[in-house]
């Protein structure tokens, strides 16, 4: 063990009263930019029947997929939980509301749920059942087009149910579901850029009707036109920027979110979730790879073209445009992006199934967010559909 980890454990069980009687640290599982996890055995666990409602066993699972009221009765807790360590720099703002996130979400299906938190002085570390779970880079080259049906199928019923209580996850990536290959089942983590849907925003052209955005965009592109476009892109550009939240890692940002949209919804999520597919349909991780927004909004453009990506901005009343020559106008459908990532030829095209896949992906990869499919419909989408026997 690392001396470093073994310091740092050290202190965690030293620092908070009653620790070392309560959980024993196993080992570090996890370091972000917001915290680090550790595995540990919940030294009480045999004490407590009922504690909380999911079936918990030495080795948690995830509720069942389709869970009913009699699936939800009182469980023993878990023996290992991983043990979440937030960063004293965190905002306590920002700790109280991936804390209170997590409380409305514990019986939602497929999303790690919170056991209990502490705080001692500023530190504040969060109990979850631990989850095991593969590194995505070792399983997402091998999967088969119903293992990615099947692990999809556990993504969306979480978003699904995070979405119905109208809160945006802000940061799907393969990282935050952990997923298990041998049992296929997954749970939804990392609620630390979550928020409410409306909760900061500002009206965004993108909600208003037609009508109403083609009268208002054309006072907008009056306005940012004004300047001379350079060729490229606009390294240093002077005028005021627009705020907007743009929480999320690099490459799943959606294209709302890179045109800074002040009124983002549940969409962008689902986008992310199209990244992953495309990430394993592709076979390529990550796929997207840009070192900024600029650089992300030419890799999405380069895929859709500059006609599409035109029409996306104006939604939000932004004006993309670009003299790189990589950007076409058309630009190339999914169905090529895979055969090529995958260096397939033409003459060994998608199969039905893997054509049904980059359906169900055209739709989470739809530009304009309102148009998007959601989650729910996602479900009900003959890719993700339990087929009947
Ligand atoms: P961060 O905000 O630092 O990204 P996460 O909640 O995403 O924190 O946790 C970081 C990592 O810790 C995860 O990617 C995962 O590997 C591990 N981890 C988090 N929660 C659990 C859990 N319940 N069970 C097992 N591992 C976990
Ligand atoms: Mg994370």
């Amino acid at each position: 063990v690392d001396t470093g980890v073994q310091v740092d454990m050290e202190k965690l069980q030293g620092d908070f009263p009653g620790f070392k009687d309560n959980y024993r640290l196993i080992k570090r599982i996890g370091e972000g930019t917001f915290s680090t996890v550790y595995k540990a055995e919940d030294l009480q666990y045999d004490r407590y029947d009922n504690f909380w409602d999911h079936e918990i066993d030495a080795k948690w699972t995830p509720p069942p997929l389709r869970s009913n009221e009699a699936e939800r009765q009182p469980r023993r807790r878990p023996r290992f939980v991983a043990i979440k360590k937030i960063y004293v720099t965190s905002s306590p703002a920002r700790i109280l509301n991936e804390l209170e996130l997590l409380h409305d979400l514990r019986m939602c299906p497929s999303v790690c749920p919170l056991i209990t938190a502490f705080r001692h002085t500023d530190q504040v570390v969060a109990i979850l059942p631990y989850f095991r779970h593969a590194d995505f880079r070792a399983y997402f080259r091998d999967m088969t087009i119903p293992d990615v049906a099947i692990y999809l199928r556990s993504l969306f019923l979480a978003l699904m149910s995070v979405h119905a209580h109208r809160i945006l996850h802000r940061d799907i990536k393969p990282t935050n579901f952990l997923y298990d290959p041998t049992t296929q089942r997954g749970v939804l983590v990392d609620f630390g850029l979550a928020e409410r849907e409306g909760s900061d925003s500002k009206p965004c052209l993108c909600h208003e009707t037609r009508e109403a955005r083609k009268h208002r965009q054309s006072t907008s592109v009056w306005a940012q036109t004004s300047t001379t476009p350079q060729p490229g892109y606009p390294k240093s550009d002077t005028r005021s920027s627009r705020r907007a939240n743009r929480a999320g890692t690099r490459g799943f940002r959606a294209p709302e979110v890179l045109f800074k949209c002040t009124e983002q919804t549940t969409a962008i999520d689902i986008w992310s979730a199209g990244v992953i597919l495309l990430t394993i349909l592709s076979k390529r991780f990550p796929f997207f790879n840009s070192a900024d927004d600029v650089e992300a909004m030419i890799e999405i453009a380069t895929i859709f073209g500059s006609k599409r990506m035109k029409a996306a901005g104006l939604l939000h009343g932004c004006v993309f445009e670009t003299s790189i020559p990589t950007i076409g106008q058309q630009g190339f459908s999914i169905e090529k992006i895979i055969l090529w990532s995958t260096c397939r030829s033409d003459e060994k095209p998608l199969t039905p199934e893997e054509r049904l896949a980059v359906q169900f992906l055209e739709r989470c990869l739809e530009l304009d967010p309102s148009k998007r499919i959601t989650a729910e419909e996602a479900m009900n989408h003959e890719f993700l559909r339990v087929k009947d026997e």
